[in-house]
């Protein structure tokens, strides 16, 4: 078939070629369908490369090399969580072995063990919670706010770190769910503070949004002069609006 599209054919097998073509449905089909895409391919017109060509390739090379020295730098902090989780999980298992073997062999004193254990597993979720809350990945950051709820409501490390994350974190995901895990901390005034604080910061309504509604669940009235004053704003997004006006009906 491309002999004869080519019109290499001749003689004898052009002969048969088109005898066998002629009473063959299948191989006139191919055939045709073919001959549709040779002349298709004579109008392409070869367009020669542009002035552009060399210096994008460049630039492009230059791009994918720094992304790869990026990722291999990355490695290593990418890395480290990770170990530490599992570093987590076996020195807590070691803890409760220990604990229950000393338990049981010297019939010690056990509540003094337990509250040893407990502040060691305290200190552990704390250090993956803020190495987690570190990381360059977004969804390592998100790991870092799940792991924020393992950790007591009372560690203002955790807690300014993720008042630090609403304040300044790039992703509005990652601003949302610490938001959401500051609830935990609605007790401290240390949290419904900076939830009023970070109000002010904030450039996403759907966080200013989360925010609103965090305030008002947490029955914090120390956020009403900073709602009026927002209200005051021309420019307020028509749903922060609606949803402060709500709150302050709530909270006045
Ligand atoms: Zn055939």
């Amino acid at each position: 078939m491309p002999d004869s599209l080519t019109g290499r054919l001749h003689g004898d097998r052009a002969a048969d070629f088109s005898a066998h073509v002629s009473t063959c449905e299948r191989c006139k089909r191919e055939l045709d369908e073919l001959a549709s895409y040779w002349s298709k391919l004579a109008h392409i017109r070869i367009t020669p490369p542009g002035t552009q060509l060399r210096a994008r390739f460049y630039q492009a090379l230059e791009a994918y090399e720094q992304g790869r020295a990026e990722r291999r730098s990355a490695g290593w902090s990418f890395w480290w969580p990770k170990q530490l989780a599992v570093q987590f999980a076996l020195s807590a298992g070691c803890l409760a072995i220990g604990l229950a073997a000393g338990h049981f062999f010297s019939g010690g004193n056990a509540s003094a063990d337990v509250a040893e254990l407990r502040k060691e597993i305290g200190n552990m979720r704390q250090l993956v919670t803020l190495s987690l809350l570190e990381q360059q990945s977004a969804s390592e950051r998100l790991r870092g706010v799940t792991w924020s709820y393992r950790t007591e409501p009372s560690d203002v490390e955790v807690l300014s770190a993720l008042l630090r994350t609403i304040n300044t974190d790039t992703n509005v995901d990652v601003r949302l769910a610490a938001v959401d895990a500051v609830r935990n901390f609605g007790n401290n005034s240390v949290a419904r503070k900076g939830l009023v604080q970070a109000l002010a910061r904030q450039r996403s309504p759907l966080v200013e949004i989360a925010i609103v509604d965090t305030l008002t669940d947490l029955r914090a009235r120390e956020a009403i002069p900073q709602f009026e004053q927002i209200l005051a704003e021309e420019d307020l997004d028509i749903n922060v609006r609606k949803r402060m006006e709500r709150a302050l009906e709530v909270l006045r």
